[in-house]
């Protein structure tokens, strides 16, 4: 698409008071808005901790470790951008302290600084904007949307807010800031507390930043008496201050930003509104729609583990699983019902007995999954969904859950496993191949795992070709161990499909079982969840969920 400004604009967010309160979906939302008055949008997202990438993180921790084409292991906001925008991000999009002091260091290492005194400040703020310069572009982009991780006024951030700084005082009409603030209500008080906003944007002041426009996120919509008052104490036109109130549906944000007004406001200060004066939220709007339509429910028993950390954390780490449930069913007109189950919940006597608590599901999903912890309940559960022919769709750890059960129950082989669970087990029907070995006797761990997107061939005749409608895909892998190549003729003659494998056939990447055996049975050993966008839902995850209604009837 041809050029449509002349420099590339550069959209700063930044959190006040506090986290956790959509500043990602608020970004992804201005992006959102923005592709949809016909510009070319990026967005980067910042996180401050040191971790080079969210890969070695634990999920109770961090929620869910999103992978991008390339294989970068990053924040689960990048899957936000991704989905909202439509585009597929890099790792030039996203970055964290750790990564960045790397790339210093790595840099000084070479004296590629001349020899000269390198600083935190200019150094670490330059490169931080060498980065979203490449990225801005790299997607060859009108413009970038820049996502502040942390919230104004601690510390972590604060070198990156001055890269923001630096960027606006070189091209003040190509920069601006948005805060998306937290207006609480409190119940004793009763009533919305501008406060803290103010607080937080004397603190952003400090730091040399003036927001442009102020996204007033609370339970309840901002009265015209409330906008007024942040607009005098945050020295903010009160059109530039937008109501931001909690809504059903994240995918209701971007409208609700645009009643707003919030495109114009954008592209007035940005200096575009010459360029383009309408958003066309048409398609989006269309989607936003279908759940509040759908009048029918399909429920999907999600079986999976980490969900007995606490119910705040449990959306989180499987929020792209979940997403891309929600996106096919409201495709197909349904309101999915999604209950969690604990797969320790399936072991032992008890437990077995309580597998009959899973035919009440139209369908059900393993989720990618690693270690030990829960992993006999997911392969009783898969027993159970398969000899009583309930949909089942396994990502990942469940696509290899299945493959063992195949290889127990229908094999006879019962103490096949994975190397996973026993390294030196007798029967390793999931196993890592001989080249992951050598480098594991060198002690190359970084190296084992298979990451970003790999090719596969489709076999004709199969769900997954048919699905698809192609012969070859391309998903995003995570993983270490694959299916053992010694087993595969035993499993193939007993009746499992590997209708999904690399182009030179040596991994295994979909398992099916017949449509004439089971309804929908189907494993994959990649993450199809991170490809699944409202505007073009996934293929597979909407193959299940018609499944799953067939068996509703
Ligand atoms: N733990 C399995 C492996 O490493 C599956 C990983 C996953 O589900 N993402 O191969």
């Amino acid at each position: 698409m041809a050029k449509r400004t002349k420099s590339p604009k550069y959209i700063f967010v930044v959190g006040g008071v506090m986290s956790g309160v959509g500043k990602g979906v608020a970004s992804s939302s201005i992006g959102a808005i923005m592709k949809a008055r016909g510009f070319t949008v990026t967005a980067l997202k910042i996180d401050p901790y040191i971790n080079v990438d969210a890969g070695t993180m634990n999920p109770t921790e961090h929620g869910e470790v999103f992978v991008l084409d390339d294989g970068d292991e990053c924040d689960q906001d990048m899957g936000n951008y991704e989905r909202f925008l439509d585009i597929d991000l890099s790792s030039v999009n996203y970055m964290t302290t750790g990564r960045v002091y790397q790339e210093v260091i790595r840099k000084e290492r070479n004296l590629q600084y001349g020899g000269r005194n390198v600083e935190v400040v200019p150094d670490i703020p330059k490169e931080v904007i060498r980065r979203i310069k490449k990225a801005t572009q790299e997607a060859d982009a009108d413009i970038a949307v820049i996502e502040v991780g942390g919230t104004i006024g601690e510390y972590q951030n604060i070198i990156f807010l001055e890269a923001a700084r630096m960027m606006k005082m070189n091209a003040p009409d190509d920069v601006m800031f948005v805060m998306v603030s937290y207006l609480p209500i409190p119940s004793k008080v009763g009533e919305m507390k501008t406060k803290p906003t103010q607080y937080a944007s004397r603190t952003l002041n400090g730091v040399g930043i003036q927001a442009d426009v102020i996204i007033a996120r609370s339970e309840a919509p901002l009265d015209a008496k409330r906008k007024e008052k942040i607009a005098t104490f945050c020295n903010i036109d009160k059109s530039n201050v937008v109501s931001a109130p909690d809504v059903d549906s994240i995918y209701d944000v971007p409208v609700n930003f645009e009643k707003g007004n919030l495109g114009r406001i954008v592209s007035d200060k940005l200096g575009l509104n010459h360029v383009e004066s309408k958003t066309d939220l048409r398609a989006w709007q269309n989607f936003a729609n279908k759940p509040k339509k759908a009048k029918k429910e399909v429920n999907i028993g999600v079986v999976g583990k980490y969900f007995d950390s606490g119910d705040f954390i449990l959306a989180d780490v499987y929020i792209s699983v979940l997403e891309a449930i929600k996106i096919s069913s409201y495709h197909l007109n349904l309101k999915p019902k999604i209950d969690y189950l604990n797969s320790e919940d399936f072991e032992g006597p008890a437990g077995k007995r309580r597998l009959k608590k899973l035919s009440k599901y139209d369908g059900v999903l393993i989720p990618g999954g690693f270690g030990t912890r829960g992993i006999e309940g997911k392969i009783n559960a898969v027993n159970y969904v398969r000899e009583n022919k309930i949909p089942y769709f396994g990502l990942c750890y469940g696509m290899q859950i299945a493959v063992i059960e195949y290889a127990r129950n229908v094999l006879g082989i019962e103490n096949a496993t994975t190397a996973e669970m026993d390294p030196e087990a007798e029967n390793m029907v999931i196993d890592i191949m001989p080249e992951q070995k050598e480098l594991l006797k060198k002690q190359n761990y970084g190296n084992t795992m298979r990451l970003g997107a790999y090719p596969a061939i489709l076999s004709k005749e199969t769900i997954a070709q048919r699905s698809y409608k192609s012969d070859e895909i391309s998903e995003r892998h995570r993983h270490r161990y694959e299916v053992n190549p010694e087993y595969i003729e035993r499993l193939t003659s007993k009746g499992l499909i590997f209708s999904g494998k690399s182009p030179d056939g040596r991994l295994m990447e979909i398992a099916e079982l017949s449509e004439k055996e089971h309804p929908f049975f189907l494993g994959v050993q990649f993450h199809p969840e991170f490809r699944a966008r409202p505007l073009s839902p996934h293929p597979l995850f909407t193959a299940f969920i018609k499944a799953s209604l067939k068996r509703r009837g």
